[in-house]
């Protein structure tokens, strides 16, 4: 730790333990302690750690090209933008790709522009990640005041309310950006009907609806992305966390008319579409389509929500699929959090008010059973001493 404060930036605190190995949903520590990783690299681990698909895929690719830039086609990025293509169920989809969230964000943004209009509605609460453009659409006061000013135009709404939306959505507007469920914000799941009615204003007023599922992709959900539940379609979609299997890879996808928006020249990246984090990314999708991992992730996903909300200290247990987010009757989350961590079990308090656990997609029932009882006994330790 102390290593660390000599040479890393202080943007993120200093860390309490050093990680040095995983296998599957278990990681081992320095001093060869070993956890329950229910937080899986923030969602993104979505096989996790050291899964034998993505070793082989990944070894074998860096072994043999590892990057050569957008100047030149490579055959994983083909696969990769087919394979995303077929998931939207739209032949008119095109994808970009990226390296992270913010800068599927940031291209989305940019796409936008391309409609000629600039005004953006976004969320309040809402995170879309912490580059300038990324940052002035998400809803954070905490995150963005220090940075101002920020990006003109943009108008956060409250989250879920679907009348605050239909106000502020006019001719003018370029695009609308929503979190299906919100993730840093506490895994807030909008009413049913909200994300068709912001298809129905977008529509009404030619705003490009874009859904951002970093967070909510690539099956967290127990679907592909996180908006499918609402029968609807975005024109753009935005991912990145579990989309590489712990590999930095992000996409932008558009469809329909916001698919021919960007003309050669407007935007890139030079590692985007990288072929290693590319053989990773088809490594996970064909490995979660073989071995079924979807109603699997609906399976744990339902059993954690029952058995979470059950515990007493726990004043709310929501989410959808293996996205979770639990309220505790006290502001003690982080406390909650760092004895859970001393118990066994790696689980994230974005704050004081609530916890997120996103265990990788193929975590096992039993693993599933052994964090329910470690979570409880943390609750009962922390909360009623
Ligand atoms: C994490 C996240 C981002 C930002 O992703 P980075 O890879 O950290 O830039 C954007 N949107 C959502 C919904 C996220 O959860």
């Amino acid at each position: 730790m102390k290593r660390w404060q000599k040479v890393i930036q202080d943007n993120y605190g200093t860390p309490s333990i050093e990680l040095v190995s995983g296998k599957g949903s278990v990681v081992k520590d320095a001093q060869g302690n070993t956890y329950l990783d229910f937080l899986a690299g923030i969602a993104t681990n979505v096989l996790g750690h050291a899964h034998p698909a993505v070793v082989t895929a990944v070894s074998k690719q860096v072994a043999t090209l590892g990057h050569v830039s957008n100047f030149y086609a490579h055959p994983n990025v083909l696969e990769l933008a087919e394979r995303l293509q077929k998931m939207t169920g739209d032949k008119s989809a095109r994808i970009f790709f990226c390296n992270s969230g913010a800068e599927a964000n940031e291209a989305a943004l940019k796409l936008s522009r391309k409609t000629g209009k600039f005004k953006v509605v976004a969320t309040q609460e809402s995170f879309h990640g912490r580059t300038m453009g990324a940052l002035s659409l998400t809803g954070q006061p905490s995150k963005r005041n220090p940075f101002k000013p920020l990006i003109k135009g943009i108008k956060h709404v409250p989250f879920g309310n679907s009348a605050a939306m239909k106000r502020a959505i006019t001719k003018k507007t370029a695009m609308v950006i929503v979190e299906p469920i919100m993730g840093e914000a506490g895994v807030i799941v909008p009413p049913s009907d909200y994300l068709q009615n912001l298809r129905n204003y977008c529509d009404a007023t030619g705003a490009l609806l874009v859904f951002d599922c970093v967070q909510t992709g690539m099956g967290r959900t127990g679907d592909w992305f996180g908006y499918e539940y609402s029968g609807i379609k975005p024109d753009v979609i935005t991912l990145a966390k579990g989309l590489g299997g712990g590999l930095p890879l992000g996409a932008m996808i558009a469809m329909g008319p916001a698919a021919t928006l960007f003309a050669a020249g407007d935007h890139g990246s030079t590692f985007g579409g990288n072929p290693i984090a590319t053989a990773s990314a088809l490594a996970v999708i064909k490995t979660i389509e073989r071995e079924k991992i979807l109603p699997h992730v609906d399976a744990v996903g339902d059993f954690l929500l029952a058995e979470l909300a059950l515990i007493p200290g726990v004043t709310e247990a929501r989410g959808a699929g293996l996205l979770i987010g639990l309220t505790l009757d006290k502001p003690l989350a982080k406390a909650v959090t760092k004895r859970c961590q001393e118990l066994g079990a790696l689980i994230n308090a974005p704050s004081e008010s609530f916890i997120r656990i996103a265990p990788a997609l193929n975590v096992s029932m039993k693993q599933a059973q052994k964090f329910v009882a470690i979570f409880a006994q943390a609750v009962k330790e922390i909360i009623h001493v």
